[in-house]
């Protein structure tokens, strides 16, 4: 592939389809997004590609094209990147947004749910195999079909990924969102922001309980643990219904419009 310059990097930025800001409120499983065409995000990932890579400094050009292109929006503004950074250290704060966010019960509640999730992988680890015995057991019986066996089979795969996939993505998002709410002069957009990121946590929170009660129908041997789970779900839902009134009227682009 031949050397992309500032000038495709910034092509790349202007394409006019794409949803402005459509990856800030996303989950990042592009591999399941309908909107992979329309993002930034997305395109700029492909730009990296392996050919490119091959040169060993896809990444830095990027980062530094990206620097550049920061300094350049700065410049215009009639400020110095130095002022700009120097701006940023001295600035007090009256409190630490970051040790806020850590206390908060969202935040407390989301790292619990990431550790009743971890423990019961952890507890678990045979009972995949042992429904597979199961399955195997009732086919040779005539009990199930090679259908059923194959669709419960997929439930159940799906439910995991999704499980696994939001569970990191609800605790560092709500994360994010408590720690916004705590900065002071924050904008409307800032604002809106956060609301976006709480919301993303509360989709990500309906997605697992759904898929939660999926492997309750398969694993009712297990109901105790899975209801454990997913009243701590429930529990971190409504605090963060609470605490953020109006993330579910968030409006994300491209998703919910
Ligand atoms: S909007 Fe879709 S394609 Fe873009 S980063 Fe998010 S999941 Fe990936």
């Amino acid at each position: 592939m031949s050397h992309q310059t500032s000038k495709d990097f910034l092509k790349l930025l202007k394409n006019p389809d794409f949803i402005d800001g459509i990856y800030n409120y996303c989950d990042s499983w592009c591999e399941r997004c309908g909107f992979t065409e329309k993002c930034m995000n997305f395109a700029m990932r492909k730009y990296k590609t392996p050919a490119h890579d091959d040169t060993g400094d896809s990444l830095s050009d990027v980062f530094r094209q990206t620097t550049d292109l920061i300094k350049q929006v700065i410049e215009d503004k009639g400020l110095s990147w130095e002022e700009v950074v120097n701006q940023a250290d001295t600035q007090p704060l009256t409190r630490d947004p970051h040790q806020e966010a850590d206390k908060h019960r969202n935040v407390i509640n989301a790292r619990e749910y990431t550790r009743l999730y971890g423990s019961f992988l952890r507890e678990e680890q045979g009972f995949m195999k042992g429904k597979g015995v199961e399955f195997q057991n009732e086919l040779n019986k005539g009990a199930l079909s090679v259908e059923e066996a194959e669709e419960a089979l997929s439930q159940i795969e799906d439910a995991f990924e999704v499980i696994n996939w939001y569970q990191s993505l609800i605790y560092i998002k709500i994360r994010n969102a408590c720690q916004l709410f705590f900065e002071e002069n924050l904008s409307d957009f800032m604002t809106d922001f956060y609301n976006g990121k709480a919301k993303l946590t509360l989709i990500s929170i309906d997605r697992s309980i759904a898929a939660w009660l999926v492997l309750q129908v398969h694993f009712p041997e297990k109901v105790n643990k899975i209801t454990e789970i997913l009243l701590q779900l429930e529990k971190l839902r409504q605090y963060i219904e609470k605490d953020f009134p109006n993330a579910r009227k968030f409006v994300r682009p491209g998703f919910d419009k």
